[in-house]
This record gives C-alpha cells, structure tokens and sequence, in this order.
C-alpha cells in the first residue's frame, strides 16, 4: 500500500511525478504529498484525499528537475494533511511505504533526544532516526545502511538530504520498489505502471539495497555497501491497459476483459494436449498435502481450489488466512505443498507465510499476476496468471484467472493420480474449449442490473451456499461489501439456522448459489427456510428449478463442476457493481481500500 515515485532528470519533475502517481492511485488515496528541489532547497506540498487535491496546488511549470511524491494508505496517524507524506526533519526528507513496527520505542529516544514530532506517523520516526545517524555517520549511504540494522517492519523509502540535493536515495526492506532509467531521466517506484509512459525497463531493488539516482546516473549498493549490478527487467504490458477505453469504470472493463483473461491464462500452460499440462506442472505430482495460503479474494480462490482438489485428486486441502498462518503451528510433513495466492505479488502477510514455509524447508509454489513481484521470485516454483494490469481496487479478472488455474491444476492432478478418467477428461476438455465463450455470454446478459435495482437499497445483504458454491458466495459477499459498503455475509446454506436466520426478516436480499447437483435439494431447503422469514431470494443455479421458491432467477450455464465456479461469479460481480454503482459509490477506489497490501 502507498504509492512512491521519485524523478530526477533533465525535464521538469512535476508533470512526470503527478501522472505517475495517479498510476499508483489504486495503491492508497488517503492523501498526496510531492517533495521537490528548487534553487538546493526543500518544498514539500502535501493535501489531504485524492491526487487530485494535489494537483490544484501545484505550480506545474515549476523549475525543479528532482522530486518525490507519495499516495498515502494511512497506517499510522489519521488520513490528514498533517500525516500526509512526504515527512521532513533535520536535513531528510522522506516518503514511505510500509510500517515501522518498534517506532513507537524509537520515538521516545529520539524525543529525549530533542527532536519534535508533527504527526503521529511511524514514517516521521524513520526521517529523525536517519537524521540522527547521519550526524553520527557523516555519510549518507552508511547512514542508511545503519538504520536497516535498527528498523523492525517494512519499508521503502524514497529520499532527498539536504546535503545532496542533486540526488534521489532508495532503500527497501520487504515493501516493493523498482528503479528505471529513461531516455530523460531516473525514477524509483513502487509499480511499473508509475513508469511505463517514460521506460519499460525496470530493476527490482532487492531487500537492503540502496539506490542513488541523479540525472545521469543509478547506483546500486548491496548490504555491504559494494556497488551491484542488478537484471535489468522489461515490462511485456503497454500503457494503454492502464486505461478505462470507453467504460465507466476500471472495475466494469476488467469484468468484460475475463473471456480474454481466462483464455490467455489458459493458452499459456495448455495447448489441448495433456502432454503441456505435464510439461508445466510436472513438478507438482510428488505432493500429497498441500496448504493454500492468501488473503482476501484470494483466499476465496483457495476454497475453490480445495473443493476441487479435494473431491477430484483425492488430496487433503487446508487453506488458511495468510495473516493467521504465518503466526500459526504448522504440522507440514516431508510432502507438504505450500500454495501462496496473491495477484500483486507482494502482499505483505503472504509474502511472510511464503518464508516461512521455505524457512521450514517446505517446497513452496506462487500463483501471482505481476511478473518478477518478491512473492514469484521467492517461491520454488511460480504459476503466473494472464491478467495484465488491474486497477480497480476490487478484484475481478485475476480472481477468475487464479480459479482457472486451479482448475488447470486439478485438471492435470486428477488425470495424474487417475482419480480423473480418460472418459471424464475428454469432458472436461470439451467445456474448457467453450468457456471464453460462456464467460463473454455471461458477462453480456444484462439481468442482474435490473435485480440490483431492486436490492441496492437494503442495509445488508445475506449471501449463502453450500461446498464449492459457499467459497462462491464468500467471493460474491465481498464484492458487495467492499465497493457498496452494504452489510454483507455469507454463510454455509445449512449453518444459517444456527444463529444467524435471526437477521431475517421481511425483504432482506438473500442470494442463494446451487450449482452442486448433489446438494442443490439440500440447499433449496435452506432458501426455504429463509423465504418462509420473508427474505426476497435471488436464486442463482446451472439448473432450472421445477418450482418457484425464489424471487429472482440467474440461470447460468451449465459445464463440468471443475469449471463451473469461473461462470457463476460473473453475475456476482455485475450485481455488486451495480448496486454500488446506484449508492453513487466510488467503484474503482472503494473507502479504507487499497491495491496490493504491503503493510502487515
Ligand atoms: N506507515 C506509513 C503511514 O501511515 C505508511 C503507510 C503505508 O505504506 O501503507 O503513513
């Protein structure tokens, strides 16, 4: 979370700095704040919300060829102007993503010490520790080098000294940041997509390397201070898919872009023959336990994939929240698979689950969207979804990718372990051909708006399945809740009795997922219980139902259960976009969200 982005270079820094950090919007929109050199000195500008309260006050034609600029997911200290990055004190100035997690210790000394704090921010502890080093050191990059050793948490700073005002400074632990040359300059970054208008081409700074940028030059110092060379990276996506083309919101256009997104992922493994499957996943037969770990969504793509390879390989599945597994026993043994799940591929608590597993010596495999993130260098091994860019903060195409491939992988394990027939495959393979098709189709049936015409005003919305429909309507519930802000849950059909039932009442929304053949009675008596309660029930199945028990229907098309759950999410995530959309909610950038959760 937080965006950073720094320019030094030949051009005036400004206009680069402000549009590359609208690129990184999604990643924190709390408040915005720009360091700049003119004249050998400091100027920090810095507005509480979005960018663009910024940008009215700013000068853009500004002679100032260095600055660094930060989009705020505020962590530590109210989202206000005063907590707003960048910080400064004594001679640094600094932007900051991440967490100082013992600066509350540090704050003390450093106040004892005389130094006065502004704001409540762990980051203005950071800028008056390495103030403090740096009188002791004398020397900027043994400065840096130093505080590495006393900082517990994550960070990546971007950094100007009052001492060197022709340079930008870099340091990270854990939080991302890449830097770039282009034809006119240099530039430090949290993503690619802050630099792509300027240069594809990007180095990944490792944890504990510092950067030194100034208009003609990068250096990069290891741990030890040794200047290193570093991979050079190309980025393969273009600026364009960065843009809304035509739709209303990023949101609504990666919901249209699944039908490509599911062939490409598709097509990157599988080429219709099982002999690619076994080229690239080779690797995965010898395990026979394996543990998904993510968070959020996906998390929720983790429930899918234990259904599935659960009932079609035969091998016992636990899939765990990231944030609680890394703090957590865990009883692996000698054929133990670890499975992270992370679009970005740098959420903080899974990228922490990730070394732990490897730390206990367990094999380790990533499936991740973003290319060469901490998450796929990592692993042991990285399956990498075709998603391209996504921006709204809500996810919706990696999700689908991430179900393709485990479907892919189940797919491939099944007919592996022969718990999938020759008969059964052949099936299979048949539907996996239709489903760009079937997605677009589903995508385009515009029933569900009508529906969420007439549920967007509800305070809460109750979501409930049973199985592989429940990981379905933990997604779908989410979706609702984190762009609408309505109330939402979802709960096993047949544990809603226990407690919960009491919520409702006459008119309450319940959608209802049964796809399962085998459970779908079972679950219709659920629906039952509740429409006997009043609720207003959206029923949503691959089967027409013989009588009429619901409100509303979502008929979907029917495949094999192995990729079933890819259709039955589209209507979900159509109908929350448009109940949010209808409560004149800010889609792309929901409230309190951020894209790519790097703080813990
Ligand atoms: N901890 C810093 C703050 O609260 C940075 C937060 C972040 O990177 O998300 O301002």
């Amino acid at each position: 979370m937080c965006g950073i982005i720094g320019y030094v270079g030949h051009n005036l820094c400004i206009p680069k700095i402000i549009h590359g950090l609208e690129n990184l919007e999604y990643r924190g929109y709390d408040s915005a704040g720009i360091a700049y050199v003119l004249n050998n000195k400091t100027k920090i500008i810095k507005e509480k919300g979005k960018i663009s309260n910024l940008k009215k006050l700013l000068d853009f034609d500004t002679t100032t060829n260095l600055g660094i600029a930060h989009t705020r997911w505020a962590t530590h200290g109210e989202a206000n102007k005063i907590n707003a990055h960048p910080h400064s004190l004594g001679k640094f100035t600094i932007v900051h993503n991440g967490i100082i997690e013992n600066y509350s210790k540090l704050k003390q000394e450093l106040e004892n010490n005389g130094y006065v704090f502004k704001s409540e921010t762990d980051t203005e502890v950071a800028c008056a520790l390495l103030d403090e080093i740096y009188k002791q050191e004398k020397d900027i990059l043994k400065a840096l080098n130093k505080v590495t050793k006393i900082f517990r948490g994550s960070y990546a700073f971007g950094i100007i000294c009052s001492d060197d005002p022709n340079a930008i400074y870099a340091l990270r632990c854990t939080s991302p940041l890449i830097v770039a040359n282009s034809p006119d300059g240099n530039f430090i970054a949290s993503d690619v997509p802050a630099i792509l208008k300027y240069t594809n081409k990007y180095i990944l700074l490792d944890d504990f390397d510092i950067a030194k940028l100034t208009k003609d030059n990068i250096i990069i110092y290891d741990e030890f201070l040794h200047e290193t060379k570093k991979k050079v990276n190309t980025f393969s996506g273009t600026f364009e898919s960065a843009a809304k083309n035509g739709y209303e919101h990023f949101m609504l256009k990666e919901i249209h872009e699944q039908d490509k997104v599911f062939k490409d992922t598709i097509n990157f493994y599988f080429d219709g023959t099982i002999e690619s499957l076994k080229k690239n996943f080779s690797f995965l037969k010898k395990y026979n336990k394996i543990d998904i770990v993510a968070c959020g969504s996906a998390y929720h793509t983790g429930l899918v994939g234990k259904s599935l390879i659960e009932n079609y390989v035969n091998i016992p599945v636990n899939v765990e929240v990231a944030s609680e597994y890394r703090y957590k026993r865990c009883f692996y043994d000698y054929n133990t698979l670890v499975i992270l799940v992370s679009q970005s591929g740098e959420t903080a608590d899974t990228l922490a689950a990730l070394r732990k597993a490897k730390n206990d010596g367990i094999t380790t495999m990533a499936i991740v969207n973003v290319v060469g993130s901490s998450i796929a260098r990592e692993a042991d091994h990285v399956i990498y979804i075709k998603a391209g860019c996504e921006i709204a903060v809500a996810t919706t195409k990696a999700y689908l990718a991430q179900l393709a491939i485990f479907s892919l992988l189940t797919i491939y394990l099944g007919y592996q372990n022969k718990t999938i027939s020759e008969n059964e495959l052949n099936i299979i393979l048949d539907d996996l051909k239709k489903m760009p098709k079937l997605i677009n189709d589903t995508i385009k049936n515009n029933s569900y708006f009508d529906i969420a015409d007439k549920i967007y005003k509800n305070k809460q919305i109750f979501f409930i399945g049973r199985g592989i429909d429940y990981a379905i309507s933990m997604e779908g519930s989410l979706k609702l809740k984190e762009i609408s802000y309505i109330n939402s849950v979802a709960y096993q059909a047949g544990e809603l009795k226990h407690g919960t039932i009491s919520l409702i009442t006459k008119n309450t929304p319940v959608i209802a997922i049964a796809t399962d053949t085998k459970l779908i009675e079972k679950t219709i008596s659920n629906i039952k219980e509740t429409k006997a309660r009043g609720a207003y029930v959206i029923y949503v199945s691959n089967e027409e139902p013989s009588e009429k028990f619901y409100d509303e229907l979502i008929k979907i098309h029917k495949v094999h259960p192995i990729l079933q759950s890819i259709l039955t999410i589209v209507p979900l995530q159509l109908l929350a976009y448009k109940v949010a959309k209808n409560n004149g909610c800010d889609i792309d950038q929901p409230r309190n969200l951020a894209k790519s959760v790097t703080v813990e």
